[in-house]
């Protein structure tokens, strides 16, 4: 039986990781992974069981992230689900009209393949997925 999807990380719009963090690590407990950046990002990891709080924050205003914190201010950016096949999924999407950010599979943080799914057709959810 495949493997069903799972919620791989939730990202969220920071415009300060060091001033977010301290929730995270000092009241929930959670230990920082090493900071990486991607797509104009600075991103932080903080493993939730099989899943994890990804703080997003921006390099530069003309980031994806610093475009949307001045647009709508620090909140949810993106949910990413974990799919078995990220192609497949893809596939499926494609064919069932949801309008694709990532044609094809890209590498994310952390070397991961991802791609993304536009909010307008997934309920105002910016959907990233990954395998
Ligand atoms: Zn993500």
């Amino acid at each position: 039986m495949p493997a069903s999807p799972q919620i791989a990380h939730i990202g969220i719009a920071v415009p300060s990781i060091a001033a977010a963090l301290p929730f995270y690590h000092d009241v929930l407990g959670l230990e920082p992974g090493p900071p990486e950046e991607a797509d104009g990002s600075r991103i932080v990891s903080l493993g939730l069981g099989g899943s994890a709080v990804e703080l997003l924050e921006p390099l530069t205003p003309e980031s994806p992230i610093g475009r949307f914190l001045a647009r709508r201010g620090p909140g949810i950016h993106h949910v990413c689900y974990r799919v078995p096949d990220l192609d497949q999924a893809l596939a499926a999407c494609r064919a069932a009209g949801y309008d694709l950010i990532d044609q094809t599979p890209r590498f994310g943080a952390g070397g991961h393949r991802i791609a993304f799914v536009h909010p307008r057709t997934t309920a105002g959810i910016l959907l990233e997925l990954t395998e």
